[in-house]
């Protein structure tokens, strides 16, 4: 099998990467070279989702298309695809890949996109594998915290809500770890907390960081306050799940006290965390930062069509 270039977890970056990668998604900006360059006139994407998704699938496929390439998939691959006849995930990524140049897989189980990697003959892209990664939210969370910021280096990022079932929060937490001076404050409910191998990762890396029940922490030190999404359906009971709801809710109240400087990111969807109200102040930078999975889903697939 030919060597690809997969996109699978975080730590598989490192700053002259992601560096690089910032720059292609800025180049990807520009609209007057969507749909220019030869090098993807014919190829083809698969999307194959087992979770649900807006944000990711529907940039991804954008994605595909403003580079000039094709799309095919499956949206609901649980229902849809021979899965529910007990075809493997290996088998079903062999097949795919027969009829696509790339594959970007959604799967419930951790470790899913590893496992397609090993038989694919074509890149693969983890879309989010489970409670465990999903490395393509992180990179367009650093995207924008470099555009928004103008730095990442010595920054301190107040992670927020739930961070034992939220992947996005394991793949930021990891890329950051390329970064000089980096502060992480994890405020969750206790329920909840950043997982034990994400914290013997970044002592590993020599990153600061500190663990909090009390929302107020984060307020006045954290630059960037990356607000999350309670995990409802991943929660081994409801009884868990309402010890986690509802703790840390941003609304006006909040903002009159966060730094004039900082800014808010949600990787979305949200389900009750942010107030509408907040939408208006110049800091709700979450739509903007939605906005960027474009850019760096087409800088993505430039690299792992053209490695
Ligand atoms: N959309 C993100 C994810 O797929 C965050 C979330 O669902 O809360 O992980």
């Amino acid at each position: 099998m030919t060597a690809h270039y997969h996109i699978l977890g975080a730590k598989q970056f490192n700053r002259t990467e992601l560096e690089e990668l910032f720059d292609s998604a800025a180049r990807m900006e520009d609209r007057e070279t969507w749909n220019t360059d030869p090098r993807f006139a014919g190829k083809i994407m698969t999307t194959l989702f087992f979770e649900s998704s807006t944000r990711t699938r529907l940039s991804f496929e954008s994605a595909m298309s403003r580079l000039g390439g094709k799309v095919i998939g499956t949206e609901n691959a649980a229902q849809f695809s021979s899965t529910i006849k007990g075809e493997t995930l290996e088998d079903t990524i062999r097949i795919v890949s027969g009829y696509s140049d790339i594959i970007v897989l959604r799967h419930t189980d951790i470790g899913a996109a590893e496992r397609a990697a090993k038989v694919a003959d074509v890149p693969i892209i983890n879309a989010g594998d489970g409670a465990g990664e999903h490395p393509t939210q992180a990179l367009l969370d650093l995207y924008s915290i470099r555009k928004e910021c103008g730095r990442i280096d010595g920054l301190t990022i107040a992670m927020i809500g739930d961070l034992t079932y939220g992947r996005t929060v394991h793949s930021l937490s990891y890329m950051l770890a390329n970064f000089q001076n980096i502060k992480l404050l994890f405020v969750s409910p206790e329920n909840v907390g950043i997982p034990s191998y994400v914290k013997h990762y970044l002592e590993e890396q020599g990153v600061a960081y500190s663990e909090t029940e009390n929302f107020e922490d984060a307020l006045q030190s954290a630059e960037v306050l990356y607000q999350t999404r309670i995990q409802k359906e991943r929660f081994p009971s409801i009884e868990e799940y309402r010890k986690a709801e509802g703790r840390y809710i941003i609304n006006r109240d909040i903002l009159s006290r966060m730094r004039k400087d900082s800014i808010i990111l949600h990787p979305l969807p949200r389900a009750g965390e942010i107030a509408p109200e907040v939408d208006e102040d110049p800091r709700a930078a979450y739509f903007r930062q939605a906005q960027n999975g474009l850019y760096i889903r087409m800088a993505l697939v430039e690299k792992c069509l053209t490695f």
